[in-house]
């Protein structure tokens, strides 16, 4: 199988089997997914989940976050991971969407990643999910998924390596939804340990298991 039919088996395979793929962050609005992807970061979905929901009924938009104390905030997001930086985070996002964006979020990913706790990653979450941008934010599941599968050469050793080799083959449109997929493909099934490769759908087009090859992850 070459590279473009693997991506239209995948593409095909995804389409088919998981039309929906959303985050499993609870979000009500841009503000919301914003701060919720910020606290995500080395902590799961489900962690961030349980914080919010008590984070978002205090400060429910920007301009609560701006007017509010490190030790007032820190409380609310402190069984989370990183809880000193996040909530510099934080504020500092709060102030900087009040002072600089008329609380609003930005659209563009270098507009996004001028924020305080936003790098790449989340940037292109957030132009993806909310702006409906071409962009794929590449974490630890996407990455490892994208390598063992074949959609990226084994040369692409760095997030954003793989970020740019993935845009050569998936069409735009599909970008936003590919994403999820990626995400959640590498949560349930192509697990970081141990792949659940006998249940999983990808076995014709995925380069790991038809070599039967642990390099993959080695490398
Ligand atoms: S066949 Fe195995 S390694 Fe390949 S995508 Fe599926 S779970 Fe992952």
């Amino acid at each position: 199988m070459n590279q473009k039919e693997r991506y239209q088996f995948l593409v095909h395979y995804f389409t088919a089997n998981h039309p929906v793929a959303e985050t499993e962050l609870r979000y009500q609005n841009p503000f919301q997914l914003l701060v919720a992807v910020v606290l995500s970061a080395q902590c799961t979905d489900k962690r961030v989940n349980i914080v919010t929901q008590s984070l978002f009924e205090k400060f429910p938009d920007p301009k609560a976050l701006a007017a509010t104390t490190f030790d007032e905030l820190f409380p609310y997001i402190q069984s989370i991971s990183y809880p000193n930086n996040k909530t510099r985070h934080l504020l500092g996002l709060g102030k900087m969407l009040v002072e600089i964006y008329n609380c609003e979020i930005p659209e563009t990913v270098d507009e996004l990643q001028k924020l305080p706790g936003v790098g790449r990653k989340t940037a292109n979450v957030i132009a993806s999910v909310i702006y409906n941008q071409p962009t794929m934010a590449v974490d630890t599941h996407v990455f490892r998924v994208s390598r063992r599968i074949g959609l990226v050469d084994q040369k692409a050793k760095t997030p954003l390596a793989v970020e740019l080799q993935l845009y050569q083959f998936l069409p735009k449109e599909i970008i936003p939804k590919a994403h999820h997929w990626l995400i959640l493909h590498g949560r349930y099934v192509c697990i970081a340990r141990k792949p659940k490769c006998l249940e999983c759908g990808l076995q014709p087009c995925c380069q790991f298991f038809q070599t039967g090859s642990q390099m993959l992850d080695e490398n």
